[in-house]
């Protein structure tokens, strides 16, 4: 039984199913609500088999979505397939861009052809999504704080798949709860950043990255100004 959670995809990008898979699950917070303004979740099944004992659970168990959270997530999928190309769009020129400045040191986007899943991404997926993470020269967690904090388009938020950005410390959010040692040999480094691309014009998006990791440069006055702040 293969199950696979194909929340950073959407079903626009990829259709696991298709690929072999028995069961997909979604968060249907991210792209298909698509307005970070519901909770919900999508499972899709197989069979038919399959499905009547997840709905069997649904019933035992009561996990149904209310009606008006059911229209937003359907409204949200109307518009599915232009977000995504929107989202993948500016993510690929963002990521291009995060690999020319001097204070980035890797930057994860399975778009960029030195990604070591690009083949296998451009192979079963019509899309490489509008996630990305980077990490630091500067690997601190102090680097990192700075650098999140210092965006004015990208709010400073969890969850992911919305049509506004939001940039997140992984280190101290949604990988937190891992013991420091198991989060770095995993490869969340301490200066991990991690973006999620809205709708936003792709050129503001990269001046406001700009202007946060110039700050990052050594001897620069705003840095020393925001170090003494903190
Ligand atoms: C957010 C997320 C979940 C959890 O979904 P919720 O709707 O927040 O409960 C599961 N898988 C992935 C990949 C996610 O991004």
């Amino acid at each position: 039984m293969l199950c696979v959670d194909n929340t950073f995809a959407s079903p626009v990008l990829q259709q696991p199913i298709a690929l072999g898979a028995d069961i997909v699950v979604h968060s249907a917070t991210k792209y298909l609500g698509g307005h970070s303004d519901l909770i919900a979740g999508v499972v899709v099944t197989k069979t038919a088999e399959l499905g009547a004992k997840i709905k069997y659970l649904q019933n035992a168990c009561g996990a149904i979505l209310g009606p008006f959270d059911s229209w937003l997530v359907i409204r949200g999928i109307e518009t599915l397939h232009l977000r995504m190309k929107q989202h993948c769009n500016s993510a690929l020129s963002i990521a291009q861009f995060l690999t020319t400045h001097p204070a980035v040191d890797k930057v994860y986007y399975p778009g960029l052809s030195n990604h070591p899943n690009h083949t296998i991404a451009a192979k079963q997926s019509s899309g490489f999504g509008g996630i990305i993470s980077f990490s630091l020269k500067t690997n601190t967690e102090k680097a990192a704080i700075e650098l999140v904090t210092s965006t004015q388009l990208f709010k400073l938020a969890e969850s992911l798949g919305g049509i506004k950005s939001l940039i997140s410390h992984p280190a101290n959010m949604t990988h937190k709860s891992i013991p420091a040692t198991k989060r770095r040999a995993a490869g969340v480094a301490d200066s991990l950043v991690r973006l999620s691309i809205g709708l936003e014009d792709a050129d503001d998006l990269i001046k406001d990255l700009q202007q946060a990791l110039d700050l990052q440069k050594t001897n620069n006055p705003f840095k020393q100004a925001l170090t003494t702040i903190n």
